[in-house]
């Protein structure tokens, strides 16, 4: 059956932006006869606040949007993702990374792939993890991509690929060969909270039998990494729907840093949902 998903985290107000992924998806579930999932990513606990949650489904609401009740709040779910974290470095595919960000970065220098977010720091030699765990350091769980590549055997990594019904930032589009290097060693548990985007929202993909994931193409990415994950849990591949980005009248893109303006202000400024909605072309 059909079923896609919204997935906002409570980090700030909704906007314009997030007002038209929630509509495409919801449209495209309405289309197809299917599900539509709405569900709350706040695992951050130094982002993410209880009244920003109230304010998605207040704002959701007023777009005359409908999803599946219970809402799956990932914060009240930690421990599954734990579960998962321990089976995965249960069979060795992940390393402890007792690093800071700016150690990393540090480290990488000049390397090629630049940002923290490609970093391949790789494992501690074994007597300096010793001593970082005896000293009872924090550390995050890295998923080892010459570990997974190993793990999955040659063939499968090579034909590791997802389907793309929308378009990538680049206009990929149809079967598209996952690259998960282009992303390093992802943290699939971070040191405050035992678990991260990549791994929370697959799971939860997973175990909401969500069939087609639509999102904007800043996710386009994120895909990369997600399919590898899947891959390694033998979870269900989902088709991918990416959208273009809805860009304000500078030509940038909405986004919650540059404090565009909310729905909840768009509101309280007299705007009704039917004229948002015909203003972003539904
Ligand atoms: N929670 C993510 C965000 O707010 C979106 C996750 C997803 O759609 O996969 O950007």
């Amino acid at each position: 059956m059909f079923a896609t998903r919204f997935a906002p985290s409570p980090t700030g107000r909704l906007h314009r932006g997030h007002a038209f992924s929630a509509l495409t998806a919801w449209m495209a579930a309405r289309a197809a006869g299917g599900r539509f999932v709405l569900r709350i990513e706040d695992i951050d606990p130094t982002r993410c606040r209880p009244e920003f949650e109230v304010g998605i489904l207040e704002d959701l609401d007023w777009l005359g949007l409908g999803w599946e009740a219970p809402v799956r709040r990932q914060s009240d779910h930690l421990a599954d993702y734990a579960a998962v974290v321990e089976a995965l470095a249960a069979r060795g595919l992940l390393y402890r990374c007792f690093r800071t960000r700016k150690e990393i970065l540090d480290a990488i220098g000049d390397a090629p792939h630049g940002p923290v977010e490609a970093a391949r720091p790789g494992p501690h030699p074994a007597e300096e993890e010793a001593r970082l765990s005896a000293e009872g350091r924090a550390f995050a769980w890295r998923l080892s991509l010459d570990r997974a590549r190993e793990a999955l055997g040659r063939e499968a990594w090579d034909g590791l690929s997802f389907f793309e019904e929308g378009q990538g930032p680049n206009g990929e589009t149809g079967r598209i060969r996952a690259r998960p290097e282009t992303a390093g060693d992802v943290v699939l548990a971070r040191k405050d909270a035992g678990t991260a985007y990549h791994l929370a929202a697959t799971h939860d993909d997973a175990l909401q039998g969500i069939s087609h994931v639509i999102r904007g193409q800043d996710l386009f990415e994120a895909t990369h990494v997600q399919r590898l994950i899947q891959a390694l849990m033998g979870w269900p591949e989902p088709v991918y729907r990416h959208h273009r980005l809805l860009t304000g009248p500078d030509g940038r893109r909405y986004a919650k840093r540059d404090r565009s303006v909310t729905l909840a202000e768009l509101r309280e400024s007299g705007m009704t949902a039917e004229a948002l909605k015909v203003e972003l072309g539904f």
